[in-house]
């Protein structure tokens, strides 16, 4: 497909795009992004088998279940909040976004607007004075239950009685606001003491049937929608049964292995963020979950001592960061053997290189999981003997 026939421009693109450069795609129309996305999944991709056709949305409009916001002035003194203009530190004015949730919109903008009322300050990163420096909204899309995570400069806060009765007047949906100390200086957005200022401190979601504890800094997929169709292909991909034994690979809060759970004898989850392992243990525990184990390790040391220790497993999810997998973890891979393997990525060059490490490629899916974004998902489905299939001998 030619560059030029991909740019059929899109009537209803944002106004912000130039200035924000979160949206790359957004002057395509969806089905334009769809076959760019196609392409492009064949062009890296296409070597090792055929790619299906990408699953898209039915909507692709706020699906973004996380909104942040950092707020701030403009020289002539007026409150903004929104996003860093790309590759600055200036912030681009938000009130609403094309992807991102709209009730996290309105809540960050009612908030924007309640300040000078409650004479509260936004922080200034060169004057390192104000207080008010981020605010967070995340929505259970299943649940509707929002958390709103105000980021401070101190845990001094005045008027905070008011401020809270006043924000759960206008936006009753909110289930937990929590503050956020951040005292540094720093591009990190959270600060590491979190006070529950109303409600629990967390929220809930449900994903594929089961419920899955939302924190303030825990990772959570942040289009619940796709991530649902994702799961169901890689569960069909793996095609487990009740006596199966699963490792699930950099596996986060758990989510892939405890859904996985359900159809399989055991599984093993391996993840290097320590807070995420504990995720994965108390989402197994709220899913009365029995059968799953989390070990908080590098995946690639887990595959490699499984491996030496002469442990087999029949299927092996791997979902790695962008950077992909290392090749400790393929070579231990292949030496443990496992029937199946289910790689679930979110960079198609790194994929690609991964795919190069000996295991054939039976079956590949893209799933848009960032419309108007140029980044896309792929799951693919590899397994041990050729079944059939052209074996992939780029090793
Ligand atoms: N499977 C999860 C998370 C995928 S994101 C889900 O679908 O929600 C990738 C995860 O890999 C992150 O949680 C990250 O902390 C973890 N990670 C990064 N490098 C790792 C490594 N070397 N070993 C194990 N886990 C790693």
């Amino acid at each position: 497909m030619s560059q030029k026939s991909n740019l059929k421009t899109n009537p209803d693109a944002c106004p912000l795009a130039k200035k924000c450069g979160g949206c790359q795609l957004q002057n395509m129309t969806y089905p334009r992004q769809l076959k760019w996305k196609q392409a492009r999944e064949e062009m890296l991709l296409g070597k090792f088998g055929k790619v299906d056709k990408i699953i898209g949305m039915q909507d692709p409009l706020h699906y973004r279940n996380k909104v942040q916001a950092a707020f701030g002035r403009t020289r002539s003194g007026k409150i903004i909040s929104g996003v860093y203009q790309s590759s600055s530190h200036r912030i681009v004015n938000v009130d609403s976004c094309m992807i991102e949730d709209e009730t996290a919109d309105e809540i960050t903008v009612d908030i924007r607007n309640m300040l000078p009322k409650f004479k509260i300050q936004v922080y200034d990163e060169d004057r390192r004075a104000g207080w008010l420096r981020h605010v967070l909204v995340k929505r259970g899309f299943k649940t509707n239950e929002v958390m709103v995570v105000l980021v401070a400069a101190s845990s001094v806060f005045p008027s905070k009685k008011r401020f809270i009765s006043s924000l759960l007047e206008k936006h009753g949906e909110i289930t937990t606001i929590i503050l956020s100390v951040n005292d540094k200086n720093t591009n990190l957005v959270l600060g590491e003491r979190e006070i529950a200022l109303y409600g629990r401190g967390y929220i809930t979601d449900v994903l594929c049937g089961l419920e899955f504890a939302v924190s303030a800094r825990s990772f959570y997929q942040i289009n619940p929608v796709q991530t649902e169709k994702l799961y169901e292909k890689a569960m069909e991909y793996a095609s487990l049964d009740k006596d199966s034994v699963v490792i699930d690979a950099y596996c986060g809060i758990g989510t892939i292995g405890l859904i996985a759970s359900g159809r399989a004898g055991r599984v093993i989850g391996a993840e290097l963020n320590r807070q995420a392992v504990n995720d994965a243990v108390a989402n197994a525990k709220r899913n009365g979950i029995e059968n799953a184990r989390f070990y908080c390790c590098d995946a690639g040391d887990f595959m490699s001592e499984m491996a030496e220790n002469g442990e087999k497993a029949d299927v092996v999810f791997m979902d790695p960061p962008r950077s992909g997998s290392s090749k400790k973890f393929i070579s231990s891979l292949v030496k443990m053997s496992p029937e199946r393997v289910v790689y679930i990525s979110c960079n198609p060059e790194t994929l690609a290189r991964d795919l190069r490490g000996g295991y054939m490629v039976q079956k590949i899916t893209p799933v848009d999981m960032f419309p108007f974004t140029n980044h896309v998902e792929t799951v693919v489905l590899m397994t041990r003997t050729d079944a059939g299939k052209r074996r992939n001998k780029l090793k």
